[in-house]
Order: structure tokens, then C-alpha cells, then sequence
């Protein structure tokens, strides 16, 4: 056990079931984490069946209706992942460690029924390692100067490009990556691809070491001609038109939900409302 003291249940905004649901998070964490660091870290790399662990224990998607496989919880759920996770000596080694939440409630938000039901239980039981795949090596928050194309061939749309810093790129299943599908110069029309990492023309670049990592995940993903169907596409519809407003009014207004948020919140100085999305997400 981590030793803390520090009393969670003063703040009068957890239910009794939030406060049991903090006993499984502490427990896995002092059982399936802290004992294994030291031998994850000599490797560099956590454990890929981490995942299946956490899935198991119930900690993947907890606010993931259950219709689409999660446990029906909201907000504070993912809120007490995170704390336990930060109280853990072992959550500081493992940087981001068992997150699923960033792509988890984008398909939630704005996916296609099938896509839900086909990618989020496979997410909640740890079967599937997806992240978000937005940064480039010259694009951070300003989503705007993406660089890595999809262009429309048909039944298809075929992307080039790269992405870094991708959290758990070495076990990444799947990536729900940011492309344009218009020419550089032009205003920038963005959408999201569901890529599976086994098809033909991805790859993986270099372990990208931090220096509070110590057996987290960080890497490189790149994308040669990596040919996906176009309903792999949550926005494919948007895809010939304006994809910024579809994807960001969606995901947006389905986050505010999951988090009980009864407005929107402006982000001044954001360029690009994709760019807002994302920083609303960290904000909340
Ligand atoms: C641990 C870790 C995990 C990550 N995992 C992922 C991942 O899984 N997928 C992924 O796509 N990316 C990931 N990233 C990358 C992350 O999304 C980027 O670091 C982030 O978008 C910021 O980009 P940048 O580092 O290029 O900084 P920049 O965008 O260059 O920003 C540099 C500084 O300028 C400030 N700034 C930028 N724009 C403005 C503005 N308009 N107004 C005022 N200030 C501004 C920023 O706040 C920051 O202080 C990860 C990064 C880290 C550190």
C-alpha cells in the first residue's frame, strides 16, 4: 500500500459506491502495479496484458455506458482512476499507464452506432489498446498545421503522414488519428480515422524517453499509404465538407454530458476549434 492519509471522503462529492469503486482502484494498483515496477522498469516497458488486468478489475471505461460494455458510471469515476493512479508509486512510472479515455469517449461521442459497439467493450475489457493520434513533430496545440493527409480514393481514404508522442504506441492496437483531408495552404479540414496499427503501412518509430517516465510508452507512429475504408471514418459523412464544426460540436457536447457540464466553455487563444475540443477534455 502507498502509505497516504489523505482523507477522499471530506469532500462530499463521492457516493458510497464511488467510495468502494476507490478500494478496487487502491487494491489493483498495490497488486497488479507496485510489485512489478522495478522489473517494468529495467525492461523500459509495462506490461501489454496490464490492460487485460484493469479490464477485468473493472477499471477500464468506468463511465462508458454499459450498453456499450463499460460499467455505467460518470465523471468521478475516471476522477478516482486518476487520483489512484497519482497516489501510486507505480502511476509516476507508468506516465499515462491504462488510459483508454481520450479515443473511448470520442467514439462514444461522435462514432457510428456500429463503431461503438464494435470498439468500446473491446476497450472496457483491455482487448484493445487505442489513444488519440493528433501531434506532430510541428504541430501541438495548434491542430490547424497538421500535416498527415487522407486523401479520398474511392471506397477509401488513404493516409501519409506521422505522429509522435502517442502514449502507449508500442502496444497501440488502434489509433484514432487527426489527418486533413484538404491540400496544405488551404484552410484546414480536419477528421478522425479509426486505424488499426496491423494494417499494411504503419509503423513504429523509436521509444521516446521522458524524464518522468520510467517504464511508460511514449513513441512515433508513421503512415505510408495506409489505405482505411472510408466509414472507418466517425465523420466520413462531414468528410467532403466543413469536419471541423461535425466533429467538434459532437464530441464536445457529448463530453459536456459525461461531465455533468451545463455550458460550454470558451478556450480564447485556440486557433482551431479541434484544438478546443482537446483542451476542453484536459480542462474539465
Ligand atoms: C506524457 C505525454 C503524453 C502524450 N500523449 C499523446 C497522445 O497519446 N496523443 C497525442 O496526439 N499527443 C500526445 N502528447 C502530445 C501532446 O498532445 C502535446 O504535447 C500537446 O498537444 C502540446 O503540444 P506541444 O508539446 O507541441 O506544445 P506547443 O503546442 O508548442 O505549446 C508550447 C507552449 O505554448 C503554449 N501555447 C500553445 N498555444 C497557445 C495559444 N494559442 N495561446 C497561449 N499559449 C499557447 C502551451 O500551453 C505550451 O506552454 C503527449 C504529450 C505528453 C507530454
Amino acid at each position: 500500500m502507498t502509505g497516504y492519509q489523505w482523507s477522499h471522503a471530506d469532500r462530499g462529492i463521492f457516493s458510497d459506491e464511488h467510495h468502494a469503486f476507490r478500494e478496487t482502484v487502491r487494491r489493483f494498483y498495490a497488486k497488479e502495479v507496485e510489485p512489478n515496477v522495478a522489473q517494468w522498469e529495467t525492461a523500459g516497458i509495462f506490461d501489454r496484458d496490464l490492460f487485460r488486468r484493469a479490464g477485468a478489475a473493472g477499471l477500464l471505461c468506468p463511465g462508458i455506458p454499459e450498453e456499450y460494455g463499460g460499467d455505467g458510471g460518470d465523471l468521478l469515476h475516471h476522477v478516482i482512476c486518476y487520483e489512484e493512479h497519482g497516489y501510486s508509486i507505480g502511476g509516476a512510472s507508468l506516465g499515462e499507464g491504462i488510459d483508454t479515455d481520450t479515443s473511448a469517449y470520442m467514439i462514444l461521442a461522435a462514432g457510428t452506432e456500429e463503431q461503438k459497439r464494435y470498439w468500446l467493450p473491446r476497450y472496457a475489457s483491455g482487448e484493445v489498446v487505442a489513444e488519440g493520434a493528433f501531434t506532430e513533430p510541428h504541430s501541438g496545440s495548434d491542430m490547424g498545421s497538421i500535416r498527415t493527409t487522407a486523401v479520398r480514393d474511392g471506397g477509401q481514404y488513404v493516409i501519409n503522414g506521422s505522429k509522435t508522442w502517442i502514449t502507449n504506441a508500442s502496444h497501440l492496437d488502434m489509433c484514432l488519428l487527426v489527418a486533413r483531408t484538404n491540400d496544405e495552404g488551404e484552410a484546414p479540414q480536419l477528421s478522425l480515422f479509426l486505424v488499426e496499427t496491423r494494417l499494411p503501412g504503419v509503423s513504429r518509430g523509436k521509444a521516446l524517453r521522458t524524464l518522468h517516465r520510467g517504464c511508460g510508452n511514449l513513441g512515433e507512429l508513421f503512415f505510408e499509404n495506409v489505405r482505411v475504408p472510408a466509414h472507418r471514418s466517425p465523420f466520413a459523412s462531414h468528410a467532403d465538407g466543413d469536419v471541423r464544426d461535425a466533429t467538434h460540436d459532437g464530441a464536445e457536447s457529448a463530453l459536456m454530458r459525461a461531465c455533468g457540464s451545463p455550458r460550454r466553455r470558451p478556450v480564447p487563444g485556440v486557433r482551431h476549434r479541434m484544438a478546443a475540443y482537446i483542451h476542453v477534455s484536459v480542462m474539465q
